[in-house]
This record gives structure tokens, C-alpha cells and sequence, in this order.
């Protein structure tokens, strides 16, 4: 998609609050078209300033360059999430946060194995799978097995129980495309449940269509669960011209009555408890020091690409931001802290964490929120469920209107690592993101570097720096 925005002048004035260097260009001219990437100039002197630093610079861009080149994939637990941990203590020391820490809990290790999968009649082919993660294995040999094929999860849902014995369970079923992703949780039923609702009517082991929106031949992995009461059985997904594919052939088949058989192998591996980690550091409040903003992302990845856009944007954007207010030479009054959580992907393992280890200050976190949705450009701002923080989000709304962002009705949790926080009581918003084009590379092979367009990754950290110097300086009571 693209989009027009008009080219402003403003004077280089606000540009003396270059300080220390987060890989800035230099800047010596007196004028400067600027900013390319606003659609209007705020009138606050001090969003100026944040928004000139932003707008102007790769601040989270460059981290998100820095994570995924040098690190590389991060699965929870893995040498390479541990590996992040050492890089993220790293760069919160060279960007000069204080208060760093690493703090360490356990998470079950699992790693993919062989994976393949082949029609074996009535025309055979091979098909392009993954495991999804947390699958049981076949056995060495594979499952050879006839197909029942489920056009959608509601479908499966209402075959009766023991229709499918001895057979591999199918599921069909696309996922829409929409700016806030609402077509991801429909979309996801089969990838969370499907193997337990499959395995309680007798199937051997489930194939399912990709979770995802893009046409190209990656499958999409993520985290399934088991039901412990119910059989485990293998569950992979397929990518989306594939699925198609199947689409086509059972079409043939229905009207044949020929039977599908399918060949399938999978041979990921439970490793046993592992260790994961949240990484956290602070820019420190002047006045209100004991009172924290959090702003989070998550360092871990899956393990078939670098997890640009899932999420190592979100890690490039909030350290990013917390680093422009830095070198703005503007000082909060409340506490900045951003938390680079560990083992989101597996069931937001580190999340969960950060709130039993934070029990006891939680109820000083005066506001939270998460950027995991990619490096699309920001759009709304949203609060949660608390009345005090709807009036503030109302109120400084129009303050983000520079970068053509606006309230949004809704209650948001706050982001997938914030929902524990939010559980337990603590403030949360949202600065919602166009994430039309996220579930094309989400959880795939593709999730790489080169898909992050510098431009919206300057409007998102002017965005969070613009959000965390307002929250700071609020006299809002975000819980009333
Ligand atoms: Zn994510």
C-alpha cells in the first residue's frame, strides 16, 4: 500500500538536542525538509523535539537490524534466545539504560525435527509442511494413512466421535485479512485445538492449512496445545498453495469416491526444561521514580527465520523509542522501563514470569503496553479497560495526530505480553498498528529483515516516544 504525505520545512533549531549517538547521521544544515514522515508538525515544543530525533534517525530500525543479523533465529530456550539475552544486556548498556537485568525461568525445549509429507494416491505429490510447535512425532517410518477431509474447524467439530480411525485428519479453512488481525483468532482454532478435537474422534495425526494470508509456499508454524486428557497425535500445517491444492484434489475425489492417502513424517523432539529469560533496564523517573511505564516486546522468535517482523521490530521500535526520549534531553518523571520478554511464542512463558517475579510492585505500574504486531505504520491509539485511562487516551489523541494517528474505540489488553499484567489490574493502551499485511510472513521462513520499511519503523518509535514522555508527565491516576 502506499501512501502520500507532504514534506514540511521546519528549522533546525530542534535539532541541538543531538546528544550521544544511537547511530544518528550528522546534521549540520540550518534547514531541513522535515518531517518526511509526519503528515502535520505537533505543536508541543517537546514532541517536536522527540519527533525531529525520531523522524530524522534509524534508532529502531538499526536494533532491529542489530538483533536479527547478529542473532539470528531465537526459539524459546534455544542457544540463540540465550544468545539475544547477552545481546540485548549489550545494547541497553552501549544505548546508556541503567538498571539492566536478566532474569532467568525455566521453559520446556522442544526442536524440529525431519518433516516431510507425500500424496501417495490418487496423484501423487509432495506436499510442503512444518511441524507446529509442541507436536508429538510419528513414528521413525511416518503415519500412511487415508484422509477425511474437514472444510473448516466447525466442520470437524461436528463429525462424530470415532469417524475418523485410523485416518489423518484435514482441515481446510482461510484466514481473512483485516488491519487489526481479527481474522487470526477464527483462523487459529485448528492450529490451538485441532489435534485434540481430531484425536478424540480416533484420527492418527492432523494436517491443517496454514494460519496465514499470503499465497507463497511457506508454511506457517506456532504453538499448539494438548489436552493432557486426551491422546497426543502429530499435527503439522501445510502452506497455502498446498492447501489449495488439497482443496482441489478432494473436490475431484468427493465425486470419485476415491480415497486420499497421505504419507506423513514428523520427528520434532521435547528436549526437557530449558532456560528462557526477560531482559528489562530503565531510564529513571526525576520525580516519580517508584512509578513505571512499561513498554515491551519479545526477544524470542521461531526458529525457521529471524523474526523480523515477529518480533524483532517490536524489540527495535521500544528500545528505539526509549532511546530518542534519552537523547532528547528531556526527563520523565516516572520510570521508563522497557522489557524485552522471553518465550512469548510457546504460551507467553515469559509474561507470566515478569508478573510473579514483579508481584510485589505491580501495583506501581502505572501504565503497560507492547509492541508485537509487526512494523506496520500506527494508525489508532486505544486504551484499556479503566475509565481514567480512556480519558487520557482521549485527551492526548489529537497529540498524536502529526503522524496521522487516532483514537480508537475498543478495550484493548494491551498486547499478548501485557494480558497478565493487565490481569492483574495493572493500566494498559495500545498503539494499534496496520497489520494488514502481517499474517502473510508471520511464523514462516520469510519473516526476515528485508520486509521492514525504515519509514514506518521512524513512525512507530516517534509514536512510543511521543506515548511514554505524555504518560510520564501525566498527573492521571491511570486506574481510577
Ligand atoms: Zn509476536
Amino acid at each position: 500500500m502506499t501512501r502520500h504525505f507532504k514534506h514540511l520545512l521546519i528549522t533546525a533549531s530542534i535539532f541541538s538536542v543531538f546528544a550521544s549517538g544511537c547511530a544518528h547521521r550528522s546534521e549540520n544544515s540550518t534547514t531541513k525538509i522535515m518531517p518526511k514522515n509526519s503528515i502535520s508538525t505537533s505543536a508541543n515544543p517537546d514532541i517536536q523535539k522527540l519527533a525531529s530525533l525520531a523522524l530524522n534517525n534509524s534508532y529502531g530500525y538499526d536494533i532491529t537490524r542489530s538483533l536479527t543479523t547478529e542473532i539470528g533465529p531465537r526459539l524459546a530456550g534455544s542457544v540463540g534466545e540465550a544468545r539475544a539475552r547477552d545481546w540485548a544486556v549489550e545494547k541497553f548498556k552501549a544505548l546508556g539504560f541503567t538498571n539492566i537485568k536478566n532474569e532467568a525461568f525455566p521453559v520446556r525445549g522442544w526442536v524440529r525435527g525431519v518433516e516431510t509429507a507425500e500424496i501417495l494416491s490418487p496423484f501423487p505429490q509432495s506436499l510442503v509442511i512444518t511441524a507446529l510447535g509442541g507436536s508429538v512425532a510419528t513414528p521413525q517410518t511416518g503415519i500412511q494413512a487415508s484422509v477425511a477431509y474437514f472444510a473448516t474447524y466447525d466442520d470437524l467439530i461436528n463429525a462424530p466421535m470415532g469417524s475418523l480411525d485410523g485416518k489423518i485428519a484435514y482441515i481446510s479453512g482461510r484466514m481473512d485479512k483485516h488491519i487489526d488481525g481479527a481474522g487470526y483468532g477464527p483462523a487459529n482454532q485448528k492450529r490451538q485445538t485441532g489435534a485434540t478435537e481430531a484425536a478424540k474422534r480416533g484420527a492418527l495425526a492432523v494436517l491443517i492449512r496454514s494460519v496465514g494470508t499470503d499465497s507463497h509456499r511457506f508454511p506457517h508454524t506456532g504453538q499448539m496445545r494438548y489436552d493432557d486428557a486426551v491422546k497426543k497425535i502429530p499435527i503439522a500445517a501445510m502452506s497455502a498453495p498446498d492447501a489449495d491444492q488439497m482443496d482441489r484434489i478432494f473436490a475431484l475425489t468427493q465425486k470419485s469416491g476415491k480415497e486420499v492417502e497421505i504419507s506423513l513424517r514428523l520427528l520434532p523432539r521435547d528436549i526437557g526444561e530449558l532456560q528462557s529469560g526477560n531482559v528489562m533496564a530503565e531510564i529513571v523517573g526525576t520525580e516519580k521514580p517508584e512509578e513505571i511505564i512499561l513498554i515491551g516486546a519479545h526477544l524470542d522468535s521461531w526458529d525457521m527465520a529471524t523474526g523480523a517482523v515477529d518480533d524483532g521490530a517490536g524489540v527495535g521500535i521500544v528500545m528505539g523509542a526509549a532511546k530518542v526520549l534519552m537523547d532528547s534531553g528531556l526527563k520523565p518523571k516516572r520510570t521508563i522501563r522497557v522489557v524485552l520478554f522471553g518465550a512469548e511464542e510457546v504460551g507467553l512463558i515469559g509474561a507470566f514470569a515478569y508478573a510473579k517475579a514483579h508481584q510485589d510492585e505491580l501495583g506501581q505500574h502505572v501504565l503497560a503496553t507492547e509492541s508485537d504486531f509487526g512494523a506496520g505504520r500506527i494508525y489508532g491509539i486505544q486504551a484499556g479497560k479503566y475509565a481514567a485511562t480512556q480519558a487520557w487516551v482521549a485527551a492526548i489523541a489529537p497529540e498524536f495526530a502529526y503522524l496521522g494517528i487516532k483514537a480508537k474505540d475498543g478495550i484493548t489488553s494491551g498486547g499478548p505480553d501485557i494480558i497478565p499484567l493487565n490481569m492483574a489490574g495493572v493500566p494498559t493502551m495500545r498503539l494499534n498498528q496496520d497489520g494488514t499485511d502481517y499474517f502473510d510472513l508471520h511464523h514462516t521462513p520469510d519473516d526476515t529483515f528485508d520486509k521492514i520499511d525504515p519509514k514506518s519503523m521512524q513512525q512507530n518509535v516517534a509514536a512510543y516516544a511521543t506515548l511514554i514522555w505524555l504518560a510520564s508527565e501525566a498527573d492521571t491516576n491511570f486506574r481510577d
